[in-house]
């Protein structure tokens, strides 16, 4: 796997999963969107603000109730620079999770959907079974459709 791919607990078995958004489906990052409304997107800024994100606490519930069998794939197009601040509100949020993938550190320049979707090859690639993905973009939703993944669609109202 990719080595800026982090497990929880040390390497498991990959196996039956699901694909959970970060950005709009665990982490509220409506207080950082004006970084993206000028004219020219401050990608730089909308990230770097995300350690103040609110948790979106019931859709952190829903991956609890997740069948305990299924692996907890964190996968967002958030850059590999925010790898320790990511694990770091993850942590103090207590969410379960088993894998966080994220940008690598040649990938920050790829467009979220194809990045996510060259993910998605990969995780298959490697072993994982991914069921299902929950997810706030509508081009990734778009997308997972057309990669054979069932999406759960989730309304964090950033996308017009
Ligand atoms: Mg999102």
């Amino acid at each position: 796997m990719p080595a800026h791919w982090v497990w929880r607990e040390g390497p498991q078995v990959p196996g039956a999963s699901a694909i959970v958004d970060i950005d709009g489906v665990l982490a509220d990052a409506s207080h950082r969107q004006w970084h993206l409304d000028g004219p020219v997107r401050d990608w730089y800024g909308f990230f770097d603000a995300a350690g103040g994100d609110a948790l979106l606490g019931d859709h952190a519930e829903l991956v609890r109730c997740l069948d305990a069998g299924l692996q907890v794939v964190l996968l967002t197009a958030r850059p590999h620079r925010l790898r320790e601040l990511t694990l770091e509100w993850i942590g103090r949020h207590g969410l379960r999770w088993d894998l966080l993938a994220l940008r690598g550190p040649a990938q920050n320049m790829t467009r979220s959907v194809r990045f996510k979707r060259e993910a998605l090859a990969q995780l298959r690639s490697f072993g994982f079974l991914p069921l299902f993905a929950l997810e706030d973009d509508p081009r990734i939703v778009e997308m997972y459709a057309a990669e054979t993944l069932p999406c759960l669609y989730v309304h964090s109202g950033y996308y017009g």
